[in-house]
């Protein structure tokens, strides 16, 4: 599906407040034993690094997701920063992704520091995935991919920097054609494959099997509500970081 079509080893990086993972090696989705494969975003990346949600510090997603990206550029306004955004920092809605890029569009030195900074991060954890994956390819979607003009160079600086040279010339680095909508399209991609590759079903959907299929969405979305707030410009550093 999307920009994974016709690769049997990939990851789906997917970049909102938190960051996760869809794995697939060989064809198949790697859930690991207990369904928490691809819990990337809690990889520590800084031992020193802001707490996490999750109860560790300096996790990928807090270096490398929405919520870091915006509080980067909030400091360096705090800290003086001449920037177009200022005033919306202090407005009551608060700073969302899309205010970042539309002043970056416009030269906005801040924004486009913090979204250079929030690239670096995004482009050191993958390039740990390269090294330990070895995939074909690696798709970049979420709400951060709204961001890929001025993220992508910077990730695809720090792979060249920071992955071997073998795994890093087999790895393609793309972001997804459905961009953020990618998430929800790639769960539901998963649990069609978990439904329709059990022994003794083959595809028709019994009333059972929609249920199934509807409970297993209902719990994929459960575990990710970021998923569905990211429209309507529920963005904001303010909103709940669980992943
Ligand atoms: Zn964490």
């Amino acid at each position: 599906m999307g920009s994974a079509q016709q690769v049997d080893n990939y990851i789906s990086v997917v970049a909102n407040v938190g960051i996760g993972a869809g794995i697939v090696l060989g064809g198949q989705v790697f859930h690991g034993i207990s369904g928490y494969a691809g819990e990337v975003g809690h990889v520590t990346l800084d031992p020193d690094g802001p707490p996490c949600h999750c109860g560790n510090c300096g996790c990928w997603e807090r270096l490398a997701g929405q919520s870091a990206l915006i509080e980067r550029a909030q400091r360096a306004i705090e800290a003086g920063g001449s920037s177009s955004i200022r005033g919306i920092t202090e407005g009551s809605h608060g700073l969302c992704l899309p205010d970042i890029v539309e002043a970056a569009r416009q030269g906005d030195a801040v924004a486009r520091n913090a979204l250079e900074e929030t690239g670096r991060y995004l482009g050191i954890g993958i390039a740990n995935l390269v090294n330990i994956f070895n995939p074909d390819r690696v798709v970049l979607c979420g709400v951060l991919s709204l961001a890929e003009e001025f993220l992508t160079p910077v990730i695809q600086q720090t792979l060249v920097q920071r992955a071997m040279s073998d795994p890093r010339a087999a790895a393609q680095f793309v972001v997804s054609r459905f961009k953020s909508d990618a998430c929800v399209m790639g769960g539901v991609a998963m649990v069609m494959h978990d439904i329709l590759s059990r022994p003794g079903l083959d595809g028709a959907q019994s009333p059972r099997q929609s249920g199934v299929f509807a409970t297993q969405v209902s719990k994929w979305v459960e575990r990710s509500p970021q998923l569905l707030t990211h429209h309507g410009g529920a963005s904001s550093v303010s909103q709940s970081s669980h992943n």
